[in-house]
């Protein structure tokens, strides 16, 4: 059976040969968690912006969108918290000079012991057949528990050690634990030392601390300068959000799983301006709408879930991650945060103008609370192609390799194939494409059997494949074949616009919202 590292493995490569994903630079052996989205990537990531921009904006009348610019002023990071707090713990083995996130060492390492106790559980469920009772086993079995508490004593040292950011503790564990290099099996470490996550550069010719400025980390903050531009020229009253797709840009220290997390990656995100006191009933709406914008797709169910977080960011009063069931197991795929009115206020006070919205229904100003939905564009990428991509076995034996994407998210909504070369079908296969492109991404093939062209559309997810044969230049028809059922059907040229439309449309997600 096929491990969820080969999963991964087959993702990546199918990605790279069917081009949605090449690696950055590859020529020059590429530049590490940094990717290029080819031909077919670029179309299935437009198709899931746009998923996400009309459900979020277009459906909302209450919320609107804008693109505010990479580059902020230098302040606005001082009073993020992102030039003081936005660090990563990182180790470096002197041996390997390889370098680590600290807290991911010591993760990497519980989950070692958690593999133990798994390995213990299925030596039980060997043993006892089907009278084994796993749920006793675990809260009664010693080498179990005392596993478990050896987890929890880690656990407790890692949060200590990191909440009071006392580096010297986090190293100590490190070295208590034993953890080796997993390159050199050296356990020489240097100290644990902080990493800002910024990227930074210079402004225009002169150099120095003055002119440095960052490349924003989160689109968030683009919405937080403009909050008032856009309530007073908008016109909007609260609660009301805004919107934004753009890039952001973090030096992740270890930075791997494909384009999981990258050091150059998209967010979509939304914040949702609120009366104080409100907040918590937003949270929970923004919760139901966003984990059913995911079920929509039509995934399965259990492949999502949430993960309420029990350490809040010190401007949080709650939060949670919604986590998606990756090849490299549940991790978070999207995050919904309430983040009072921290970041407006902070703005206040390090640019000294006020972000207040007067309400007139309470005859009151106040600075608004925030809710906000945030997630990674590239995240979602790889959550579509994970739900997609099988493998399949025939009635008849063979194989078939299919991206079973949701129509609507497709790179192309359909392949239209002459059957021959001659005889005119090219050129009333091109005519068909000529109706229909205006609406739909077509593709031509007129190369191989018809049976290798199914299957190459079969490959990149393209719904329905249109053949055009020589009974079409009698009768105007066309056969069509359906990606997910490979049936077949005969109908009129006439009707394939209305066909294709059923189901490729992505009136067929949003209505369902
Ligand atoms: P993680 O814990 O995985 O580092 P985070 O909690 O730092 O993520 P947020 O700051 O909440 O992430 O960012 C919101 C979303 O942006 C995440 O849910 C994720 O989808 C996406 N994201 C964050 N960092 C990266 C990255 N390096 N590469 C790709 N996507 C990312």
């Amino acid at each position: 059976m096929a491990t969820q590292d080969d999963k991964l493995k087959d993702i990546i490569g199918h990605a790279k040969e069917f081009g949605f994903i090449f690696p950055s630079s590859e020529i020059y052996d590429g530049l590490s968690a940094t990717y290029d989205y080819g031909q077919l990537g670029v179309e299935l990531k437009n198709n899931i912006k746009n998923y996400w921009w009309k459900s979020m904006v277009h459906l909302h009348e209450n919320i609107v969108g804008i693109d505010a610019a990479i580059f902020m002023h230098p302040e606005t990071w001082k009073a993020s918290g992102h030039v003081d707090a936005f660090n990563d713990p990182l180790i470096d083995n002197k041996d390997s000079k390889k370098r680590y996130r600290a807290d991911v060492l010591i993760e990497e390492h519980i989950e070692k012991i958690r593999t133990k106790i798994n390995k213990d559980v299925a030596k039980g469920l060997k043993r006892f057949g089907k009278d084994f009772n796993e749920q006793e086993f675990r809260a009664t079995n010693p080498n179990v528990l005392r596993r478990e508490a050896e987890i929890k004593s880690i656990e407790d040292r890692m949060r200590e050690g990191l909440e009071k950011e006392n580096l010297d503790a986090i190293k100590q564990l490190i070295e208590d634990l034993g953890i080796a290099c997993p390159i050199s099996g050296s356990k020489n470490w240097t100290d644990v030392k902080q990493f800002n996550l910024m990227f930074s550069t210079e402004l225009g010719s002169v150099s120095g601390e003055s002119a440095k400025i960052y490349l924003r980390p989160e689109t968030a903050q683009g919405i937080f300068v403009n909050f008032l531009n856009v309530q007073k020229s908008g016109r909007m009253k609260i609660p009301f959000g805004i919107a934004q797709i753009g890039k952001a840009f973090r030096n992740e220290i270890v930075a791997r799983q494909f384009i999981f997390r990258m050091r150059e990656f998209e967010q979509m995100e939304m914040q949702f301006f609120v009366r104080p006191g409100e907040e918590m009933r937003w949270y929970e709406h923004w919760k139901a709408f966003r984990i059913n914008w995911h079920k929509v797709l039509g995934g399965d169910e259990s492949n999502y879930r949430f993960h309420d977080h029990i350490k809040l960011a010190h401007y949080a009063n709650a939060a949670s991650d919604i986590e998606f069931n990756f090849p490299m197991g549940f991790k978070e795929l999207e995050g919904i945060h309430s983040r009072t009115d921290f970041d407006l206020k902070q703005h206040e006070k390090h640019s000294g103008k006020k972000l207040r919205y007067f309400d007139p229904e309470i005859n009151k100003s106040y600075v608004p609370y925030v809710i906000e939905t945030s997630i990674g564009l590239d995240r979602m990428f790889l959550s579509v192609l994970t739900m997609a991509y099988k493998e399949e076995t025939l009635e008849d034996g063979t194989k078939r390799t299919v991206l079973a994407l949701p129509p609507a998210l497709a790179p192309y909504k359909v392949a239209v194939m002459p059957l021959t070369k001659k005889d005119g079908l090219p050129d009333k296969a091109r005519e068909i494409i000529s109706r229909l492109k205006v609406d739909f991404n077509c593709q031509y093939d007129e190369k191989d059997s018809i049976g290798k062209r199914y299957r190459r559309q079969d490959v990149i997810g393209t719904p329905f494949s249109v053949t055009v044969d020589h009974q079409t230049l009698e009768d105007n028809t066309v056969t069509i074949r359906d990606r997910d059922t490979m049936a077949q059907e005969r109908v009129a040229i006439a009707d394939l616009h209305q066909i294709i439309d059923n189901k490729v449309s992505l009136r067929n997600l949003l209505k369902q919202l």
